[in-house]
C-alpha cells in the first residue's frame, strides 16, 4: 500500500506548521477575544470579516461561507494544489526535508513545486548576475534612461537575460536540474532554448517573496520575441489572475497603511516605492482583475468603517477612463475603497518621477477622487449642463450608474453629489434614478445584499434544508470517508456499491447524497456532475465539493473501498442488533413464542453477518 509522504514527516510538518503564520501571508488577521483571529473570508466576497482562524486548535472557519480545516487544506484551496503539494509547501516553510516511502507511481512528480522554486530563484541571482556583468550592458543603460541607478536594481533584483539563448539552461542543468523541470518552470522551451533572451528582467515574487516568475521588457530592436513585454507563462507556481509585481515590498505597507496603490508597469512600481510611495503593486501582463482586488482587499484587512484604500492611476485619456469604467462594473465589493489617482499631463509614474521628482508621484496619489466620483464626472463630461435639456439627458445617462451600486448604504452619498454636480434638485434626481431602477428590476432578476447589520458578524447564517454534517464528527467518519471513496474513486466499488444501502447513513446529508449516488445514472457529465444533477440541493452541492477535495492519505483501491464499506455496514448492522435486543428484552416469550423466535433468529444471523464483515473492516485510517 502506497504510504507516499513518510508519516513521521507529515506528523512533523502538521506539528510545525502555525497555521495563523500560514493563513497570516494570505489574509490580513486581527485579534479577537477568545484566542481567536478573523479577516476576511479569501474563499467568498465579504466585507465584514466572518473568516476566523483558532492558532490553539489549529482550525480555520469561514462562517459566512461555512468553508473550513487545518493549514494543510488552507493551502489546497487558496493555492489550487492537491494534498502533497500542499504538505511540499507546509514542510518548506518549517524547514522538513520529506522523505517519500515507495508509492507505486502514485507522485510522479515529488516536489515538481519546490523544484520549480528553487529554480526560479536560482535563475533570478543568474540574471541579477548578468546585469552587472560585461553583457549586462544593454539593461543597465535602459535602467539609466529610466531613472535607475545600480542600487535601485538591486533593490528590486532586477536582471538580464543574456542574448546567446541557452545560458541560462547550462547554468541550471550544471545545478543538478532536469531539461523537464525548467521547462515546467517556464525558464527553458521545449526546443531546448531559454524563455527569455536579451531582455531586462524583473522577478515577480508572492508575498512571501518567493519567486514565482519573470517579467521581461524588449530592448534589442532585432529581438525574436514580437511582444514588448513577455511573462513566464503559466505553471505550477505562476498564475498570471493573481500575482502581483511588488507585493513582496508592499505587502507589509498595505496592512499598515491600510492602502494600495495600482499602477501599470514594473518601472511604474519602482518609482512609486522609490519615491516612497511603498504599497505600489502591478498586475503583470493581463489587466487588473477581479482576483488581483480581492487579493488586495484581504491584504487591507477587515473593511471595517475606516475602510481601506485601492488607489488606480489611470491616464486622463480615453484608455485610461475606459479602465476606470472597467474597474467600476467589476468587483462591487470593493466600490467604496476604490480611488483615482489622474495624471493631468498624461505621463506615467515612471516618467513623472524622471521629469518632475518624486515629490510630484506622492501628490498624484494625494491627488485621488473616489472612482464614482471620477466616472461620473466622466459621463457627465458628454453632456452640455448650461442647457434645462442638457442636464436632464445628463442625469438619464449617470443614473444607471447610481443604480447599478448594490451597496444601498453608498447610494444616497452618490445621489446627492451627482445633484450638485448637475445642479438639480436632489429630490428630483432621486426620483429619475428609482425609475431607471424599476425599469431595470423588469428587465433582470435582482438578488439584493441583505442589508449591513441584518446578520450578526460571526454567527452562521441559518440554512434551509439539509443540515450540514460535521466533517470532524468521528462518529460519522465511515459514512464520510464511505461517500469521499464514492465521489473520488467510484471504480473502487463493486456494482452493487459493496452492498451499501440508505439506510447505512443516519446523517440526513449523507443519506441524500448516497441517494443521489444510487440515482446517477451514465449519460454525459462529470461523475460529480451527475450526482448532483439528481439532486441539485446547494448543501449536497458544497458536500460533494469537499468530499472531492478532502485529503486522502491512501491511494483509493477496492481493498480501501471495501474496508470502509464494511465499516460502515458494521455500524449499521450494530444499530440494526442494539435495537432487536431491546425489542426482545421487551417481549415476553410465553405471549407470541413464534415472533419471539423469529426475532432471536433475526438477531444470530445479524450478529453473524456483522463477524464476518468485522473480518474486513480493519479500521481505515483517514
Ligand atoms: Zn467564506
Amino acid at each position: 500500500m502506497a504510504g507516499l509522504i513518510n508519516e513521521e514527516d507529515l506528523a512533523t510538518v502538521r506539528e510545525r506548521t502555525r497555521i495563523e503564520d500560514v493563513v497570516g501571508s494570505y489574509v490580513t488577521l486581527r485579534r479577537t477575544g477568545g484566542g481567536s483571529l478573523t479577516g476576511l473570508c479569501p474563499f467568498h466576497d465579504e466585507k465584514t470579516p466572518s473568516f476566523h482562524v483558532t492558532p490553539a486548535r489549529g482550525f480555520w472557519h469561514c462562517f459566512g461561507c461555512g468553508e473550513g480545516g487545518d493549514a494543510i487544506n488552507f493551502i489546497q484551496k487558496i493555492n489550487h494544489v492537491s494534498f502533497a503539494e500542499a504538505i511540499e509547501f507546509l514542510a518548506d516553510r518549517v524547514g522538513v526535508q520529506l522523505r517519500y516511502t515507495d508509492g507505486g507511481g502514485q507522485r510522479v512528480e515529488p516536489g515538481l513545486r519546490l523544484r520549480v522554486l528553487e529554480a526560479n530563484q536560482l535563475a533570478a541571482e543568474f540574471f541579477a548576475g548578468q546585469l552587472l556583468g560585461g553583457s549586462g550592458l544593454p539593461g543597465r543603460q535602459f535602467l539609466d534612461g529610466r531613472g535607475f541607478g545600480k542600487d535601485a536594481a538591486e533593490q528590486f533584483g532586477i536582471g538580464f537575460a543574456p542574448t546567446g539563448g541557452r545560458e541560462l539552461g547550462q547554468h541550471l542543468k550544471a545545478k543538478g536540474f532536469s531539461d523537464e523541470e525548467l521547462v515546467k518552470a517556464g525558464l527553458v522551451r521545449e526546443n531546448g532554448w531559454d524563455f527569455f533572451q536579451g531582455r531586462v528582467l524583473w522577478p515577480i515574487r508572492d508575498a512571501g517573496r518567493s519567486v514565482l516568475g519573470f517579467g521581461a521588457r524588449k530592448i534589442f530592436d532585432d529581438d525574436r520575441m514580437p511582444a514588448k513585454y513577455l511573462n513566464t507563462p503559466e505553471t505550477i507556481v505562476y498564475k498570471k489572475s493573481t500575482v502581483l509585481y511588488g507585493l513582496d515590498l508592499a505587502r507589509a505597507n498595505i496592512a499598515k497603511k491600510n492602502q494600495a496603490v495600482v499602477v501599470e508597469g514594473y518601472t511604474d512600481v519602482m518609482a512609486c516605492h522609490l519615491a516612497g510611495v511603498d504599497t505600489a503593486v502591478a498586475s503583470c501582463g493581463t489587466a487588473f482583475g477581479d482576483d488581483h482586488a480581492r487579493l488586495l482587499q484581504r491584504l487591507l484587512g477587515t473593511g471595517d468603517v475606516t475602510g481601506g484604500e485601492v488607489i488606480f492611476t489611470f491616464d486622463g485619456d480615453a484608455a485610461g477612463q475606459a479602465a476606470a469604467l472597467k474597474v467600476f462594473k467589476g468587483d462591487q465589493n470593493f466600490l467604496a475603497q476604490t480611488y483615482v489617482a489622474v495624471e493631468p499631463t498624461g505621463l506615467d509614474p515612471c516618467d513623472l518621477r524622471i521629469q518632475h521628482g518624486e515629490a510630484a508621484l506622492r501628490e498624484l496619489v494625494g491627488r485621488r477622487v473616489p472612482l464614482y466620483r471620477f466616472v461620473m464626472r466622466n459621463v457627465l463630461a458628454g453632456y452640455d449642463l448650461d442647457r434645462v435639456d442638457g442636464r436632464l439627458a445628463a442625469l438619464r445617462g449617470a443614473a444607471p450608474l447610481v443604480s447599478s451600486i448594490r451597496d444601498a448604504s453608498l447610494v444616497s452619498g452618490y445621489l446627492r453629489e451627482l445633484a450638485q454636480l448637475l445642479g438639480m434638485d436632489p429630490e428630483e434626481v432621486r426620483r429619475e434614478v428609482k425609475v431607471t431602477v424599476q425599469r431595470q428590476s423588469r428587465t433582470t432578476q435582482r438578488h439584493p445584499e441583505p442589508p449591513p447589520g441584518d446578520a450578526l458578524p460571526g454567527l452562521p447564517e441559518p440554512r434551509p434544508g439539509l443540515p450540514v454534517p460535521d466533517p470532524r464528527d468521528r462518529r460519522l467518519e465511515a459514512e464520510r470517508g464511505t461517500l469521499r471513496l464514492i465521489v473520488r474513486a467510484p471504480e473502487t466499488f463493486d456494482a452493487a456499491w459493496n452492498g451499501i444501502g440508505v439506510d447505512d447513513f443516519t446523517h440526513p446529508a449523507y443519506r441524500a447524497l448516497f441517494a443521489s449516488v444510487l440515482a446517477a445514472g451514465e449519460g454525459p457529465g462529470s461523475w460529480t456532475q451527475r450526482i448532483l444533477n439528481a439532486n441539485s440541493d446547494p448543501v449536497l452541492e458544497q458536500l460533494v465539493i469537499s468530499l472531492a477535495v478532502e485529503p486522502v492519505l491512501r491511494v483509493p483501491t477496492e481493498g480501501y473501498a471495501r474496508e470502509y464499506s464494511a465499516q460502515l455496514r458494521v455500524q449499521s448492522l450494530s444499530r440494526s442488533i442494539a435495537e432487536l435486543k431491546s425489542k426482545l428484552q421487551r417481549t415476553n416469550p410465553l405471549d407470541d413464542q413464534p415472533a419471539y423466535n423469529r426475532m432471536f433468529a433475526s438477531l444470530v444471523n445479524l450478529e453473524k453477518q456483522r463477524k464476518e464483515l468485522l473480518a474486513l473492516a480493519t479500521g481505515p485510517a483517514v
